[in-house]
């Protein structure tokens, strides 16, 4: 039976990030994979709703010269298909040149299962097996779509993310469960495209419940602006096929019902951890509340077997996942390491407009009791937004309540939103003040000058002063509940 330093089941994007991790320390290391090398990061995940998100961003910026340009859904297909094809064989090619390069690193393509805390059955799709074993384990199994027991999921019809690669055509209407942040992202993407009549079910009385009430506005009126429909506060009473079509029903909270027939669902109510049939239970690994796997700083309660990604449902995000993985590998092989953060981490949101953040909310603050003073600036007094002529959206930047001005989180709301967040996040990180950024020079024009723009407002010395562009520059802090607009805070 070969041995090895660590064995990775599952070759998604924290798996393969903690295998390449244990190579730098020069471990013998074997990675399983199932299915595909890439995982959801590849495919029904990120890589395949950030393709079509960035085409649909494009077909929309088209509509808004020539309204009634369209696209046909074999176009996009083929453009998936093209992105999916580039990742998966740049990753594949990898793997292949390191084992070539390296007699350190295997990969092997199966089904991994426990059968002791060292040892694994790897299962191959043609029933052949073999046992490996390894003095440490990483499971980096990741998840998959959540299905509510009251409804029958085809992937045709009625579909989960999962089920968006097997359309051919446009749909003509679509109705999407649960307004999160991949239900609202698959909400814009077909609203973008412009040839779909996009409903969304919010069970909450507004979309993003867990973002400021400003972010979730913006993102919720660009939706019906594009012409979507959504059911605010709506409680679905049914949903199921119906000759080829999808018919729901909806309750709202004074009562009122209301029957609608769409040509297709995409159920978004979350996703659960692959926990089944690894043999969890034969080595006596727990799991948690959540039905993922129990973790402390990414190892389980048994100490050679660690866990990363999606199984432990932390946070279900690629640079999350990514970061968990090669930290349970320094602390399998490394120098002793400060337990992992999973504050202040940055997250861009695939909206109409984009949303980045990092850091605490408004709402996070206010409901902590945490006094603190924001400041917002309008997105229309950002040159580049103008270059763009996409001038929807605004900066905030929250800090401390004091005259250190410590940041405590930041939103970006806009067209290139992404690109301000991570000097801001930086700057959090190192715990470093906002002088520094303030007085650097940026590019021109450049959509981070809105974050030096906000961060020069908060010291007293903006381009444009608060006092007169009362509507584009806001500043005010908030205290005891209440916050309080002030024209400047230096
Ligand atoms: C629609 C959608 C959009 C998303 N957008 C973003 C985004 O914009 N940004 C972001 O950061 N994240 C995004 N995510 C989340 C992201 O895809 C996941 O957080 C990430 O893929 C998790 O990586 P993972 O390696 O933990 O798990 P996965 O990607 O799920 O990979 C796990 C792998 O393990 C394999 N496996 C399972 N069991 C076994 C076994 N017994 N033996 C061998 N192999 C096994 C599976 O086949 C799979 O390949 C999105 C997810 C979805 C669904």
């Amino acid at each position: 039976m070969e041995h090895y330093d660590l064995i990775v089941i599952g070759g998604g994007p924290s798996g393969y990030a903690g295998a390449m991790r244990a190579l730098d320390f020069k471990k013998k290391v074997l990675l399983v994979e199932k299915k595909r090398i890439g995982g959801a990061g590849v495919y029904d995940g990120v890589l395949t709703s950030k393709t079509l998100w960035e085409l649909s961003q494009k077909v929309s910026s088209i509509r808004e010269m020539i309204p009634d340009y369209k696209i046909g859904f074999d176009e996009i297909s083929k453009v998936l298909k093209e992105a999916v094809f580039e990742r998966k064989t740049q990753m594949t090619v990898h793997l292949q040149l390191l084992q070539h390069q390296t007699n350190l690193f295997q990969y092997d393509k199966g089904t991994a299962s426990f059968i002791d805390k060292n040892t694994i059955l790897i299962t191959k799709e043609d029933g052949t097996s073999k046992k490996v074993s390894a003095d440490n384990i990483l499971i980096a199994t990741g998840s998959r779509p959540r299905y509510l027991p009251n409804i029958a999921i085809d992937e045709k019809i009625i579909m989960t993310s999962d089920g968006i690669k097997n359309l051919t055509e446009m749909p003509e209407s679509l109705v999407v469960l649960g307004a999160g942040v991949i239900g609202c992202e698959f909400a814009t993407i077909f609203s973008n495209f412009g040839q779909t009549k996009v409903y969304l079910i919010d069970k909450a009385d507004r979309i993003l419940p867990f973002e400021d009430e400003d972010v979730a506005d913006i993102v919720g009126d660009s939706l019906e602006k594009q012409g979507a429909t959504i059911h605010h506060g709506a409680s679905l009473k049914r949903m199921e096929e119906k000759n080829g079509k999808v018919e729901y029903e909806l309750e709202y909270k004074d009562g009122k019902t209301e029957v609608i027939t769409v040509d297709i669902a995409l159920v978004s109510v979350g996703r659960v951890a692959n926990v089944e049939h690894i043999g969890l239970e034969t080595v006596g690994v727990k799991l948690n509340e959540r039905g993922s796997v129990w973790d402390d700083d990414t190892q389980t309660n048994i100490s050679n077997i660690y866990v990363a990604g999606d199984a432990t449902t932390e946070m279900a995000l690629v640079n999350v996942g990514e970061r968990e993985a090669r930290h349970a590998v320094v602390r399998m092989f490394g120098p002793t390491i400060k337990p992992l953060s999973y504050q202040n981490i940055s997250t861009i949101m695939f909206l109409n407009p984009e949303v980045a953040s990092v850091g605490m909310s408004e709402q996070d603050l206010n409901k902590k009791g945490i006094a603190h003073k924001v400041v917002k600036l309008d997105y229309s007094t950002n040159a580049r937004a103008i270059a763009m002529r996409k001038t929807k959206g605004f900066f905030k930047i929250i800090v401390t309540n004091d005259s250190g001005m410590r940041i405590l989180g930041m939103r970006a709301v806009g067209e290139h939103a992404s690109s301000a967040i991570q000097a801001v996040a930086y700057l959090i990180s190192t715990n470093q003040g906002i002088k520094e950024l303030a007085d650097m020079m940026h590019p021109h024009p450049s959509i981070i000058e809105g974050v030096q723009e906000c961060l020069r407002m908060l010291l007293g010395k903006s381009i444009y002063k608060p006092y007169v562009f009362k509507d584009k520059l806001k500043c005010y802090v908030c205290e005891n509940g209440t916050c309080t607009p002030i024209d400047t805070l230096a």
